[in-house]
This record gives C-alpha cells, structure tokens and sequence, in this order.
C-alpha cells in the first residue's frame, strides 16, 4: 500500500495496541473519536470503505484519501479542525452572510467548523450544479466532508495550477482565459465570490481547470465580497504575471466578472 498507516475507524476495536498508537500518530488530533465515530458513519453507510491516509494537512482542515470497494472512484475526505487558533480569522467571511447569520456558534468551535464544512457542502455543490468544474460534493457528517478526489489515478492527485508543468506559452494564456471565465461564471450563475482563489486553490484536471475549497466562498451580497473579489483577481493576475504573460488591468477584470 502507498501509504504507511492504515486508520481504524471502527470505534468499537480501538483497544490500545501498538498499531492504534500508529494510527494516532498518522492523524494528529483531528481525528478525535468523535470524528471516528462520523467516519464510521460514512463507511457504514457503504460511501467508503477505508480510509488510506493524509493528503494535505493544512491549517483549518486535513484531506484524507479514502476509496471504496463498491466502485473504482477515489475520494478525497475533508476533516475540519476543531482548533481554536484558526477562528478569529475566519469571523469575517461567515458574519455578514445571512445564509449563517442564525448561528449562536461563533464562540463554539465544534459547531463553528460544521457551519464552515456546510458552507464548503453548499459552495461545492452549487458550482457542481452550474457546470463549473470542482470535486464533486459526495457526503456531509458534521465537520467531515467527502467529495470526488482529482487524481490522476492510483492515488496519485492531479497537480495544482501552481505545480502544473505548462506546455508554452499558449497553454499558460489559455488557464489564464479559463480562470478568468470561471470567475465570471461563478460570480453571475452561482452568485459566489471565491475569496481565497489561487494558483492553490485550483487544480489542472483532466485538461481542465477544478475550483476548491470554497469554504469561505460568499455572496455577492457580503459586505466584504467585492473586497475578497479584488483580492482573488489581484492573486490570479499575480500568478499569470509571473508565468510572463501579459495580464488584463485588474480594473478591467472586475467589470468582466461583476457586469
Ligand atoms: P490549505 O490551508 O492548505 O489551503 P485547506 O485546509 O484550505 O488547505 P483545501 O485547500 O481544500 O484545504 O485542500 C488542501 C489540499 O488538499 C489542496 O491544496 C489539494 O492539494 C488537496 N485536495 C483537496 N481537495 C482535493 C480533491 N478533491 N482532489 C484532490 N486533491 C485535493
Ligand atoms: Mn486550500
């Protein structure tokens, strides 16, 4: 197997052998018998069967490889943290939208990263629903998310536009026309801003350009949007300069995928 530790994710066998102890060590504390019990859930439910190991550990969630042994596809399992270091930064995206504006949570950091995780659910889906290509949206338990896992096969994940080994010039020119038009469209069909779009942030897939991690995604209604919209345009521009092509006046850009 590619990867070193398997996770048990029966609550019931977790005695405390040496193996558990691996397995604790694999998965940091996010994986907190609560979260188990979540995983569980989703195995149970025939979703996945196993869990493999850790893709990406980031600073408000690790992504998990999971596969299953009812079809070929591969997932990728998205678990928030419950940490408290991370909150103060992300008040700002969730106050002033009113799709969570109901929540008595914000000082409760378990249910603050399962509003984050439906957020990211009800993002995914409404790009996925519009034809804009992002992981498709597959499961939703509290804070632990299971989507399509953009691969290139065997496990292997499809690169990030930033590790993507461009062609020519013309293959750089044409991302750069496919970022932009997916802002548009995400902006005008799916009435979302991003907010934290870059060249991380975007996946080349299958000769395609894939939106993720939209959790902090907002409407175009949130005081803050067309703030986070400068900021993603600004970032794309950045990138695209880099890659020595000619970018559009971020003023221009801000017409295009607001008018
Ligand atoms: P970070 O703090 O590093 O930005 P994050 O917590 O915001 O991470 P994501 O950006 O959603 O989480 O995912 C982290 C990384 O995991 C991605 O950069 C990507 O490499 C990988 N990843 C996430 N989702 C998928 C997917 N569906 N298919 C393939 N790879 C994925
Ligand atoms: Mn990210």
């Amino acid at each position: 197997t590619k990867y070193a530790h398997k996770i048990n994710t029966d609550p019931v066998k977790s005695g405390k052998t040496h193996k558990d102890r691996a397995n604790r060590a694999t998965v940091e504390q996010v994986l907190d018998p609560r979260t188990m019990r979540f995983l569980a859930k989703i195995i149970n439910k025939g979703i996945l069967s196993r869990i493999n190991g850790c893709i990406s550990t980031g600073k408000e969630a690790n992504v998990y490889h999971g596969d299953s042994d009812n079809d070929t596809r591969e997932y990728a399992v998205k678990i928030y943290k419950t940490s408290i270091l991370v909150f103060k930064d992300r008040e700002r995206y969730v106050d002033g939208e009113y799709r969570f504006r109901n929540t008595k949570n914000q000082s409760n950091p378990r249910k603050m990263v399962k509003v984050w995780a439906e957020k990211e659910f009800r993002n995914l889906k409404r790009l996925y629903l519009n034809g804009i290509p992002c992981p498709e949206p597959v499961e939703l338990r509290s804070h632990v998310l299971v989507m399509e896992y953009l691969t290139k096969g065997q496990g292997q994940p499809s690169p990030k536009l930033r590790d993507h080994p461009f062609k020519d010039i013309d293959e750089i020119v044409h991302y750069y026309h496919q970022m932009l038009y997916y802002m548009r469209r995400m902006y005008q069909e799916c009435r979302l801003v991003h907010a934290d779009l870059s060249e991380y942030n975007s996946i080349v897939h299958q000769d395609k350009l894939y939106i993720i991690d939209v959790s902090q995604s907002v409407e175009p209604e949130h005081p803050m949007a067309l703030d986070f919209l400068r900021m993603d345009i600004k970032n794309v521009n950045d990138f695209f300069s880099r890659k020595k092509i000619n970018v559009y006046p971020e003023r221009l850009l801000f017409k295009y995928i607001t008018e």
